[in-house]
């Protein structure tokens, strides 16, 4: 078995935002497809440590904002690298509106944006999956949608060019940050995207 095949998957990417007793949350998902057409539905998964699942799972309601190639690596980071639980994220952001179920939806780097309604929800351990009627949607941009593969590859920023000093590192495979040292903790976080020593790879720098 080559579990390498996994990385053959394509996803997109996704701004999920809720709201629950006034408090709004979004967080950057890879996980929304329509599941059904007839009526149309779509899913999402979303990690259970998210603020944002939260949110989605008290409202049932969320908007899924799709991202796309315009977007610059300060969505990703505003949205991605940090909890809700610890900041409001839309305190200051300006590239957003709410959505006719009074929901932010995000303007600056998507193309479109789905309203749902949660129908069921599934605990899948790590994650919840949520399988949502859509309510509304809209088209915001004619860019296309960004895949994960095109943020690794495009919007990500590039690890700094220095010479090489030949130390071992582990490079955080989400966003790019640099532990120097041999071996990695296996409890490591992520500092910057909070991800774990799972999404880090060997490097040589
Ligand atoms: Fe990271």
């Amino acid at each position: 078995m080559d579990k390498k095949a996994m990385y053959k998957l394509s996803y997109g990417l996704f701004v999920l935002t809720s709201a629950f007793e006034g408090r709004d949350g979004g967080c950057i998902i890879n996980t929304g497809i329509q599941v059904t057409s007839e009526p149309n539905r779509i899913s999402i998964a979303v990690n259970k440590s998210n603020f944002t699942r939260e949110l989605v799972e008290k409202s049932g309601r969320f908007n899924l904002s799709v991202l796309s190639e315009a977007a610059d690596f300060d969505t990703f980071r505003h949205f991605g690298f940090q909890s809700g639980r610890d900041v409001d994220k839309f305190a200051s952001y300006a590239a957003c509106e709410r959505s006719a179920n009074g929901l932010y939806y995000i303007t600056g780097g998507t193309n479109a944006f789905l309203s749902g309604s949660v129908e069921q929800t599934i605990d899948l351990g790590s994650h919840i999956l949520f399988i949502a009627g859509v309510d509304d949607m809209e088209v915001l941009s004619a860019d296309p949608s960004a895949t994960y593969a095109y943020y690794q590859s495009e919007i990500k920023p590039k690890p700094a060019q220095q010479p090489a000093t030949g130390k071992t590192a582990w490079r955080c495979k989400v966003c790019g940050y640099v532990y120097e040292g041999e071996e990695l903790p296996a409890d490591f976080i992520c500092p910057l995207c909070k991800h774990p020593a799972s999404d880090f790879e060997k490097v040589v720098i």
